[in-house]
């Protein structure tokens, strides 16, 4: 095999990034589904007229059992960036300042699209 690629390494850390992100983005689909069994009414399991406090508690004590349907969908939207990056050859550039995203932080993180410094910073 006389293959001229220059970093046989990083395209083996693309193959590896892509089939993070393809088995994440299908585990977030499962979890989609279960959500969509487990939560028939949105609304009909939070009662008003409560403390206020209770309200917050329940609230939170759901997020901790399961991500909502919108953070499912924001995870979701971010795998599949990521996946166009890795199409588009960009995968490990920051997408605000364009330097490389540490290697560590892609291994926690295979979907970042921004380093560190630019995910700190709010989006405007
Ligand atoms: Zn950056």
């Amino acid at each position: 095999m006389s293959d001229a690629t220059p970093s046989a390494a990083a395209v083996r850390q693309e193959q590896r990034a892509r089939r993070l992100l393809e088995a994440k983005l299908t585990q977030l689909a499962a979890e989609a589904g279960s959500l969509a069994v487990e939560a028939p009414e949105p609304g009909s399991q939070v009662q008003y007229g409560k403390r206020a406090g209770d309200h917050v508690a329940e609230v939170a004590d759901r997020a901790a059992r399961s991500r909502t349907a919108g953070e499912l969908e924001k995870l979701g939207a971010e795998v599949r960036a990521a996946v166009g990056k890795l199409d588009a050859g960009t995968y490990g550039c920051c997408d605000d300042c364009g330097q490389s995203i540490p290697a560590a932080r892609l291994e926690v993180l295979p979907w970042a699209t921004r380093c560190v410094g630019c995910q700190a910073q709010p989006r405007r």
